[in-house]
């Protein structure tokens, strides 16, 4: 049932408004498994505590870092033009999307670090959220429109 939605979420960001899939092979792009939320959030605890950092982690400065980070990412998009920015990066070197890959995963570990201090179950937060998504944009009514929930 979960992997049903989920490739429900993949085809419903993949098709543009024609009902076609812009790039099929993208399609087939898979993440390394078995790396959850919760052990990135243990792993983020071991390094913070290990250098005795929590006491600059309010819930309050962990956002502000994430926020910067997230400017990171943005850094590495501003002044491309959009036939640069394509499914898949293909015209971006090894050094780009290496440093892409850090700045996504600084923005993830500061994410789960942020839940972590707000005592929010992100995962479980992840799987309510989605299945409110579903919901608030059924198939049927939403397929192939960009339009947002209060306009069909
Ligand atoms: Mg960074």
């Amino acid at each position: 049932m979960e992997k049903e939605s989920s490739k429900t979420i993949i085809h419903h960001n993949l098709t543009n408004e024609n009902g076609s899939n812009p790039d099929s092979n993208e399609s087939e792009f898979q993440f390394t498994q078995d790396l959850s939320l919760e052990s990135i959030r243990k792993l983020h605890n071991k390094f913070v505590t290990e250098r005795n950092w929590e006491q600059y982690h309010s819930p309050r400065n962990i956002m502000m870092a994430m926020v910067g980070e997230i400017g990171e990412i943005a850094e590495l998009f501003q002044w491309r033009n959009d036939s640069d920015c394509q499914v898949g990066l293909h015209s971006w070197t090894d050094e780009q999307r290496n440093a892409l890959g850090e700045e996504l995963s600084d923005v993830l570990i500061y994410l789960t670090r942020l839940a972590d201090r707000c005592h929010i179950d992100l995962p479980k937060a992840v799987l309510d959220k989605m299945k409110k998504n579903e919901e608030k944009y059924p198939i049927d009514k939403v397929f192939g429109s960009s339009k947002k929930y209060n306009m069909y």
